[in-house]
C-alpha cells in the first residue's frame, strides 16, 4: 500500500512576543521548513513510529499509550494518539515515518510540527476531518500533558492555520485571526545564535509569575484588560506589565503597517519590541544582542528582534529579497568575528499550513 504523506510547518513570530499568556496578539507566520509523516494504516491498534532525526523507532498500543520514559521524543506522538481518542476519534493503528527539516530547540517549534502533522496523519487516515483550532487544542494539550511543557496555543494554531505570503494577526483571547499579506520584496531570515541559556526555562516561569502579580495589584484577570500602569506598581511587575501593554500595542500597529505594506514603520516596531524584551521584559542575552546589532547594520534590513523565549535561540529578521545573499555571509562573519560560534542563518518565505501532500 502507499503510504499517504501529511506535512506541517514549522513558525516564526514576527512581532508580539511574551504576550500569549496574557492574552495578547501575536503575529506569526509558518516557514519553509516542516515535518512530514508517511502514514500506512495497519489492521491492529498499534502504532509503529519512526523518527528520521533520531534514527530510532518505537511501538506502541492505542489503548496504552502512555507508558514511556520521560522526556522521549515518542512522547509528542503518544500525547496526539491519546488525545484524540479522549477528543472521540477512535484511531485505526498505523505505521508513521517521521522526517523533519525544522531544526530542533532553536524556537521554530519543531514540536508543534511534529505534533500537528502527526494528528492531521492520524485523524485523517481514521476518517475525522476536525476543525482546525481543536486539531490545534489537542496537539496543545499532548505537549502540555506528555511533554511536560505549558505551551501557549500560538505554535500549534500557526502550524495548522498558516497562510502562504501571508503572517496571521492572531488575538490569543477569543482565537479571532485575520491573515496579513507579507509584500514578496521581502523575506523574512531567522539568524540561529546556536546558544540555549540554562536559565531559559526557569526564567519563563518566573515571566509569567510577574505577570500574573502585575494583573493581580492592578485588579485584571490579565494584562490584556489594563487600561494603564497604575502608580502603586513598581520593581519587575511594573517593568514586566509596561512591556506587555505596549508589546500588544505594537503588534496591533505592525499589523497595520503591514497591510499598508509600510514595511520601514514594521521594522521599527520590530527593532522597539527587541529593545523592551531586552530592558523591560529582561529575556534577552548578549548573543541575541550582538545578532541583532549586526544585522540592523546590512542593507536592506527594515528590522530585526529576538523571537520566542529568550535567553539564546534564534532572531527575526525582515529584509529585501535582493539583499539576502550579501546579508547571509555578512552576518555569518561578523557574529563568528564577535562571539566565536558560526550561526546557522535559514532565509524563509510565509509557508502554508498543513496538509496532505497529494
Ligand atoms: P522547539 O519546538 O523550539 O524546536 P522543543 O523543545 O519544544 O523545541 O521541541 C523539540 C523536541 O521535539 C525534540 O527534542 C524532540 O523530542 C521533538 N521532535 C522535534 N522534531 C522531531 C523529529 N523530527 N523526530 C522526533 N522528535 C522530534
Ligand atoms: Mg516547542
Amino acid at each position: 500500500m502507499t503510504p499517504r504523506i501529511f506535512r506541517a510547518p514549522g513558525r516564526v513570530n514576527l512581532i508580539g512576543e511574551h504576550v500569549d499568556y496574557s492574552e495578547g496578539f501575536v503575529l506569526p507566520a509558518a516557514i519553509d521548513f516542516a515535518s512530514t509523516v508517511a502514514i500506512t494504516p495497519r489492521l491492529d491498534r498499534r502504532i509503529h513510529v519512526h523518527s528520521r532525526q533520531f534514527g530510532e523507532a518505537v511501538e506502541f498500543p492505542l489503548e496504552n499509550p502512555g507508558d514511556f520514559e520521560f522526556g522521549h521524543w515518542s512522547c509528542y506522538v503518544r500525547g496526539v494518539a491519546a488525545k484524540l481518542e479522549e477528543a472521540g476519534c477512535v484511531l485505526m493503528g498505523a505505521d508513521l515515518a517521521i522526517d523533519s527539516d525544522v531544526p530542533m530547540g532553536a524556537g521554530l517549534s519543531s514540536s508543534a510540527a511534529l505534533e500537528v502533522s502527526v494528528a492531521l496523519a492520524l485523524a485523517t487516515v481514521s476518517g475525522f476531518v476536525l476543525p482546525g483550532l481543536e486539531l490545534a487544542r489537542i496537539c496543545q494539550s499532548a505537549e502540555h500533558e506528555y511533554a511536560k511543557t505549558r505551551c501557549g496555543i500560538m505554535d500549534q494554531f500557526i502550524a495548522v492555520n498558516g497562510v502562504e505570503g501571508h503572517a496571521l494577526l492572531l488575538d490569543c483571547r477569543s482565537m479571532e485571526h485575520k491573515s496579513v499579506p507579507i509584500p514578496p520584496a521581502v523575506r523574512m531570515i531567522v539568524c540561529n545564535t546556536m546558544v540555549k541559556h540554562q536559565l531559559a526555562a526557569s526564567e519563563y516561569n518566573n515571566r509569567r509569575k510577574d505577570c500574573e502579580e502585575a494583573a493581580r495589584i492592578i485588579g485584571v484577570r490579565s494584562l490584556r484588560d489594563a487600561p494603564e500602569i497604575p502608580d502603586n506598581l513598581s520593581g519587575n511587575p511594573r517593568r514586566r506589565a509596561q512591556h506587555v501593554l505596549e508589546e500588544i500595542a505594537r503588534t496591533r500597529e505592525a499589523a497595520a503597517a503591514l497591510i499598508s505594506g509600510d514595511l520601514t514603520q514594521f521594522g521599527s516596531l520590530m527593532n522597539a519590541s527587541h529593545a523592551s524584551l531586552r530592558d523591560l521584559f529582561e529575556v534577552s542575552c548578549v548573543e541575541l544582542d550582538t545578532m541583532v546589532e549586526i544585522a540592523r547594520r546590512q542593507p536592506g534590513v527594515y528590522g530585526a528582534r529576538m523571537t520566542g523565549g529568550g535567553f539564546g535561540g534564534c532572531t527575526v529578521n525582515l529584509v529585501d529579497a535582493g539583499a539576502v545573499l550579501g546579508f547571509r555571509e555578512t552576518v555569518e562573519r561578523e557574529y563568528f568575528t564577535c562571539m566565536g560560534i558560526k550561526p546557522q542563518i535559514y532565509v524563509s518565505a510565509a509557508a502554508a499550513g498543513a496538509r496532505e501532500l497529494t
